[in-house]
């Protein structure tokens, strides 16, 4: 099979370079974007734009979409005018979106009734990773399975694994997940510590690196957390979305997951005091006095307000809000403050989550 035509949904922060690689490989690309202004500098360099996923699709050999959340993922596949109808006989649908491993095995079993290929392929590298064209796939499919659209893939990444059956790319790529945000937790009390003890945060960063409390986190994400950049590479409310689907997961195999439990409480709570838009690096705002969050744009009254509509799930505020896993369920019964508490047994106060100031 000879592609030629390509057609890319969802043109955000990493859709867009993946799609330009896409473009300097040769392919002929049309592009849909919720947002037509997003789709703007890959539609200069001579991409088609289309009117709706389905208009995008008709004539393309390969689909590639990379929208935020499953219910996206759900609408531009699932919906009577969505890909698994649209596209044509023998297409090739591939997921680049981080989404719920079950959706992503209905639309692989909804693609074959229809003699179309569908399979999740989740990505790992970060908006860096995209630009240089070196992510790494993660694939819920066999190698052999996706020969055809192997040259595709190769244009945008340098590393490919296969996890051989749907949704399997997606559940390796929610294990990663869940390990970056720990990691991101972990960084963001070392540099909390580090601050409160007057010690210089930038070499305990050096000193993290070169022994084995470092991460890749902390070697890209805590220096722009130190400097006050927090420009979303990745969203905040992208990663809580991760987090929430890895929870549902846990929750459907019986298991528990502290440290993702603790993560989900903290970028929640980021969500909800308005920094569901800034880069995950935003966290170590949490730890910092009131006036330098409002200071970032944070407002803490938010997180009150949710207090008083609060249903109580054991954390005092409202967990009752949708949190992108696409599921209807209660995230909640693990404790507020990062699930150690703010009563600490020997009577001092904790103020790990104290708006009202930092001790
Ligand atoms: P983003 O900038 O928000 O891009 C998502 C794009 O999809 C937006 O432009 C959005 O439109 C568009 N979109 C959403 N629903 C749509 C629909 N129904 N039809 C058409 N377009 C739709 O986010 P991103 O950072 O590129 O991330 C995309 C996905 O990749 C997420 O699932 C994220 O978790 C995952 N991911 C991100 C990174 C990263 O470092 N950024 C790394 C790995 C994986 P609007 O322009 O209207 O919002």
């Amino acid at each position: 099979m000879q592609i030629k035509n390509v057609a890319f949904i969802g043109t955000g922060i990493m859709g867009a370079r993946i799609a330009g690689h896409l473009m300097d490989a040769g392919y002929d690309l049309t592009v849909y974007n919720r947002t037509r202004e997003k789709a703007e500098a890959l539609l200069a360099k001579g991409a088609h734009w289309a009117e709706s996923p389905a208009a995008a699709a008709a004539h393309a050999d390969v689909v590639f979409t990379m929208v935020g959340y499953p219910t996206d993922v759900e609408d531009v596949y699932l919906s009577t005018d969505g890909l698994i109808r649209a596209a044509k006989k023998g297409a090739w649908l591939i997921d680049l979106t981080t989404s719920s491993p079950q959706l992503a095995r209905d639309i692989h079993d909804a693609a074959e009734v229809e003699d179309k290929h569908a399979f999740d392929c989740p990505v790992t590298g970060g908006e860096q990773g995209a630009i240089d064209g070196t992510l790494t796939l993660i694939i819920g499919a066999a190698e052999k399975d996706v020969e055809p659209v192997m040259p595709l893939l190769e244009c945008f990444s340098s590393r490919r694994f296969f996890f051989d059956q749907p949704g399997g790319g997606q559940t390796a790529k929610l294990c990663n997940q869940v390990s970056l945000a720990s990691c991101m937790v972990g960084y963001a009390d070392a540099l909390a510590l580090a601050e409160q003890s007057g010690i210089d945060a930038e070499k305990v960063l050096e000193v993290m690196a070169s022994g084995t409390g470092g991460s890749g986190a902390s070697k890209t994400l805590a220096p722009k957390s130190l400097a006050g950049d927090y420009k979303p590479g990745f969203l905040a409310e992208h990663l809580r979305k991760d987090i929430a689907l890895a929870l549902q997961r846990s929750e459907d195999l019986d298991i528990t997951l502290p440290g993702a439990e603790t993560a989900f409480t903290l970028f929640d709570m980021l969500c909800q005091i308005g920094g569901s838009r800034m880069g995950t690096q935003a966290l170590t705002l949490l730890y910092q006095e009131e006036g330098t969050c409002a200071a970032a744009g944070l407002d803490w009254s938010l997180l009150e307000q949710g207090d008083e509509d609060g249903e109580g799930c054991g954390c005092d505020h409202d967990h009752d809000h949708e949190c992108g896993c696409g599921h209807d369920h209660d995230h909640g019964d693990h404790e507020c403050c990062g699930g150690h508490g703010h009563h600490h047994e020997d009577g001092h106060e904790c103020h790990c989550h104290d708006h009202e100031g930092r001790a």
